[in-house]
C-alpha cells in the first residue's frame, strides 16, 4: 500500500497551523534600524516570534542576530540573500541553503528548521532543494502589509482580519539593499514597532495567544499546501 502511506507523509509547504495561537514571523532582518525596537515591543508583550533572517544581513551584524536568539526567539532562514531561489539550479539551491543553515546554526546556537523563500517564490524544483538541504518551507496566511504603501489604519485592519488562531502572520524587521541582492526596492514608510504593538494588543484583548512557528506546530499540526508560486514583482504576496 505504498501510495496510501505516501499520502500520509507530511509533504508540502507549511502555510498555517491547527494551533489555537497566531504564529508571528519577521522577514528580511536582522536590521539595526528596526530589529532592536521590535525586540523591545515583543519583550513588553512577553511574546516570542520566528525571525526568517538573511545571511547577507546576519554577516553584517552577527551580534544583533545573537541578541535576537538570546531573547528566546526562533531563528529561521530566509536565504543566503534575497534573490529568488527559483532562479537557481536545484544543486546550487541545495548547496546554498545547506551552507547558510549551517552558518546560521553556528552563530545562533539554534537548530534551523524553517525556510521562507524570498517573495514566497517556490517551484517544485526549489521545494525539493529546500527539503534536500534539511529545511521545511514555511509561507504565511496573514500579513501586516508593512511592505505595502498603505495607511497605518489599513495595516491594522489587514493584520487583525487575517490574524486568527492557526494563522502565520507575516511582518518585516529589515530593509533590503544591494548587499541583499536587491535593487530598486521602493521605500515604504511604516512604524513597525507601533504596528506590532497595536496588533499584539488587539490579539491579547481577544484572548488569542501569539508565539513562534515552531511552538504553534508543536501545539497543533502544520497545515500544508502543494500549491507552488512564482510571483512576478510587484507581488501580492509581499516580499
Ligand atoms: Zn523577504
Amino acid at each position: 500500500m505504498r501510495s496510501r502511506r505516501q499520502l500520509r507523509l507530511p509533504f508540502g509547504t507549511i502555510v498555517a497551523t491547527a494551533s489555537t495561537r497566531v504564529a508571528l514571523s519577521f522577514d528580511d532582518g536582522p536590521d539595526e534600524r528596526i530589529t532592536p525596537d521590535l525586540l523591545a515591543v515583543l519583550a513588553e508583550h512577553g511574546v516570542s516570534a520566528t525571525f526568517f533572517v538573511l545571511m547577507s544581513k546576519v554577516r553584517r551584524d552577527p551580534d544583533l542576530l545573537r541578541t535576537v536568539a538570546e531573547a528566546g526567539h526562533e531563528i529561521s532562514l530566509h536565504g543566503p540573500d534575497h534573490r529568488r531561489i527559483t532562479e537557481l539550479s536545484r544543486r546550487d539551491a541545495t548547496l546554498g541553503l545547506s551552507r547558510a543553515a549551517d552558518e546560521l546554526a553556528a552563530i545562533s546556537g539554534q537548530t534551523i528548521r524553517w525556510y521562507r523563500p524570498p517573495y514566497g517564490a517556490l517551484t517544485a524544483r526549489a521545494f525539493v532543494a529546500v527539503r534536500q538541504s534539511g529545511l521545511t518551507p514555511v509561507l504565511w496566511s496573514a500579513t501586516t502589509w508593512d511592505w505595502k504603501d498603505v495607511t497605518h489604519a489599513q495595516r491594522i485592519d489587514k493584520a487583525r482580519s487575517g490574524a486568527q488562531p492557526g494563522s502565520i502572520l507575516l511582518a518585516h524587521d529589515g530593509l533590503l539593499d544591494t548587499l541583499d541582492g536587491v535593487t530598486g526596492e521602493p521605500e515604504v514608510r511604516c512604524d513597525r514597532p507601533k504596528l506590532i504593538d497595536e496588533v499584539l494588543g488587539g490579539l491579547r484583548e481577544q484572548g488569542t495567544g501569539v508565539g513562534t512557528v515552531g511552538a504553534a506546530i508543536e501545539e497543533g499540526d502544520a497545515v500544508r499546501s502543494l500549491r507552488f508560486l512564482r510571483p512576478r514583482r510587484p507581488s501580492p504576496w509581499g516580499r
